[in-house]
């Protein structure tokens, strides 16, 4: 059995009084007992001397009922048994027997003739009585004797009545003192502890309030030092609720705590039959700012926005930041679509509101996505993946817009997913290969050399496309791998060609992003020693966005190819970035006219200005140039007319397989004068200009 501290203290309490008290009453007893038993032994004396002296004219007068008076008197003395004045010679002259006392009225019921002396020796044997002997002198001569015996029984009867009224009123101290000690205890110390207890079990359970402090003794010191630390482990517990639940950098909601929201949205809308609006939102191209303004402006645009999301919507509604530059917004009891795509417009413009950040303008974009309850889902994750999805379609589709989810985004998403899977089988299976599109000279169509293009044979879906393809394994990662297999297998063409005398050109290879960052250049420098490709034989097709990623190892890479030799060509030239500054920083062999800008010459006259601009710019940092998607005579007319030097495209040949591409070569080198390599060419240039 578990004893608390009370009843702890209470049995002790209880224990030591009553031993104090024991202890006392034994000495007690044991002081009183021999008290009286001396005033016993006293009186008996003061009896006997008083008869011993007056007896013995009353003896030697033969006065026997002065005799008979004396010892008649001895009954009115309490204790006294019997009295006896013998003779001499021992005979009984005169006696007092108290007939009341029980053992001598035992002995009379069983010897009523006896006499007196055989009571006495019958009584010799009882413990309980005191004898003594008096001798009777007269002149020195012995008279008699006087014999008395005293009882010790009344007096051990009243030394008991005694000790009991004693022991009752010990132990009725022992109990109120006891009561009154464990009350004290209780209310001053069992109390405030009991308190602090309950209070640390408060505290255990994420409660906080304070103990009163009603004393100053050590236990009020305990309640003072327990509410200093529950103070703490409060503050602490704050603390780590902010970290867990909140964006250190916004103030706002982060993941955790907006899909607890979600949640209680659910549950909320559940019950009253209400709608609920997710929107998604990215910042577009958040990552260009961070790069040329530096992270901390980023961060600063960060907070911008986060503000001015809050602001824009209603105490109600949640704002969060997921993470990065995405943040979610939670509109409840929305009542029509218009309802929300007016928040979604609202949202858009506040963000791209004009803002100074780091001592410069700023204009932010973001792409929203937007799913609703119980519309596009009636569970958190749905909801979040549709949002989710419908973000990366309101980007896909042209950035700076709102889309809500649809179905069919569902349906395009699992196609990814799937696509996705199937693509990590393709390289072990064969599914891909690789065309040559010839690139020629746009004036004489003499044969340049050729861009790589990837093609994937779906086993069910047939071919698919790469502009579909590659963007889904530069998400995923996979284009490091593909992208890999399409620089080994271009090389190792090359040099099969050469080796069977065929004079292939250089081959330009489409480069991702993804890929540039994996210490590309290293890689290029092993495959090209491995197949003895020379430099001249490879131009590397990049986009500007590689140039939006880290400055200094993009440069490295760049530095380190062109170090190597090979030469670097600008995709898709007009569609991105365009950023002259980007042309400046980082040397280009040559451009790449997008064929979004050839398809309308020479009518367009937008595209003609565009592509003479172009042209102009290209000569003036001295660039070869290629028009990519000619298609027609006119287009060819146009740019030749211009100055554009290399041509691809449909109206001079469509992308080849390996077979065909082969074909084509030996035609061309049976027809025709030996082909030249176009970069080879192009750095002679370049030297003989400098020179
Ligand atoms: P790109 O680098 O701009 O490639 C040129 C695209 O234009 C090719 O499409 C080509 O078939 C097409 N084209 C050529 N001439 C004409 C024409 O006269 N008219 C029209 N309408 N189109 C023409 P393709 O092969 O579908 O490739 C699309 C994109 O996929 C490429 O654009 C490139 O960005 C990417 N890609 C292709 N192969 C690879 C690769 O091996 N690695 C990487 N990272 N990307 C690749
Ligand atoms: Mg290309
Ligand atoms: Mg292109």
């Amino acid at each position: 059995m578990r004893l608390g501290l009370g009843a702890k203290f209470s049995v002790a309490v209880v224990t030591i009084l009553a031993l104090t008290m024991a202890a006392n009453t034994l000495y007690f007893v044991h002081t009183s007992s021999r008290f009286h038993e001396n005033q016993l032994v006293e009186r008996g004396l003061a009896l006997g001397r008083l008869i011993s002296l007056v007896s013995p004219d009353a003896i030697l007068g033969y006065d026997f009922l002065l005799l008979n008076d004396y010892t008649r008197q001895l009954g009115s003395q309490p204790d006294v048994v019997y009295g006896v004045i013998v003779s001499a010679k021992g005979d009984p002259i005169s006696s007092y027997v108290d007939e009341c006392h029980p053992d001598v009225r035992q002995h009379l019921q069983h010897n009523a003739a006896s006499g007196i002396l055989e009571l006495l020796k019958q009584l010799e044997s009882q413990a309980e009585l005191t004898r003594m002997e008096f001798p009777i002198m007269h002149n020195d001569v012995l008279l008699g004797r006087f014999l008395v015996g005293l009882s010790k029984q009344s007096l051990q009867d009243q030394f008991r009545r005694q000790l009991t009224g004693q022991a009752i009123a010990w132990s009725a101290i022992v109990v109120f003192l006891s009561v009154a000690i464990h009350a004290v205890f209780r209310f001053n110390v069992m109390y405030p502890i009991q308190t602090l207890i309950a209070a640390s079990k408060r505290v255990g359970r994420g409660e906080h309030t304070a103990v009163e402090v009603k004393s100053t003794d050590e236990l009020g010191l305990l309640a003072q030092a327990f509410n200093a630390m529950a103070e703490e482990v409060r503050k602490e517990q704050d603390k780590l609720y902010r970290q867990a639940n909140f964006d250190t950098l916004t103030g706002l909601p982060n993941r955790m705590m907006a899909l607890d929201r979600i949640a209680q949205e659910i549950a909320r809308s559940q019950r009253t039959l209400q709608r609920f609006a997710l929107f998604f939102i990215d910042l577009d191209d958040f990552k260009s700012v961070n790069d040329s303004l530096g992270h901390a402006v980023g961060d600063e645009l960060l907070v911008a926005t986060a503000q001015r999301l809050r602001a824009t919507l209603r105490d109600s509604d949640t704002v969060a930041r997921l993470g990065g530059d995405e943040f979610l917004v939670l509109v409840s009891d929305v009542e029509n679509d218009i309802r929300v795509e007016e928040i979604a417009e609202r949202l858009i413009r506040a963000i791209s509101e004009p803002q100074h950040l780091g001592g410069r303008k700023v204009v932010a974009r973001c792409s929203i996505g937007i799913a609703l309850f119980p519309d596009n889902g009636d569970s958190i994750a749905s909801l979040m993946a549709n949002a989710d999805n419908a973000m990366y379609q309101a980007k896909a589709g042209g950035k700076g817009s709102a889309i809500f989810f649809t179905e069919e985004m569902n349906t395009r998403l699992h196609d990814r997913m799937q696509m996705e899977q199937d693509l990590n089988a393709a390289i072990e299976s064969g599914q891909l290969s690789l065309n040559y599109q010839p690139i020629l000279d746009a004036a004489t169509q003499e044969h340049r050399g050729a861009e790589v293009l990837l093609r994937w044979n779906h086993p069910e879906r047939g071919p698919v496309s790469p502009a579909v393809f590659v963007p889904l394994a530069e998400a995923t990662g996979q284009i490091v791998r593909i992208g890999d297999w399409v620089l080994e297998q271009a090389c190792r063409n090359w040099t099969q060609w050469s080796q069977r005398g065929i004079e292939p050109g250089f081959l330009a290879i489409n480069i991702s992003r993804v890929q540039f960052r994996k210490r590309f250049s290293k890689r290029l420098a092993e495959l090209m020693t491995q197949h003895g490709v020379p430099p001249q034989a490879l131009e590397l097709e990049i986009t500007e966005s590689v140039l939006l990623d880290d400055h200094t190892h993009v440069a490295e890479e760049l530095n380190s190819l062109r170090a190597a030799g090979v030469s670097l060509s600008l995709d898709d030239f007009g569609t991105g970035y365009s950023s002259l500054s980007y042309l400046k920083r980082f040397r280009f062999d040559v451009l790449k006219i997008d064929r979004a800008f050839v398809h309308g010459l020479p009518g367009d006259p937008e595209d003609v200005s565009l592509v003479k601009a172009i042209l102009a710019m290209a000569r003036g940092l001295d660039l070869h140039v290629v028009a990519e998607g000619v298609e027609n005579q006119e287009q060819l007319a146009f740019l030749t007319a211009q100055g554009c030097e290399l041509a691809q495209g449909y109206l001079l040949s469509r992308p080849l397989d390996e077979a065909s591409y082969v074909r084509y070569l030996d035609q061309r080198q049976a027809g025709v004068q030996p082909l030249q390599l176009a970069s080879a060419r192009g750095r002679q240039r370049r030297l003989a200009a400098s020179a």
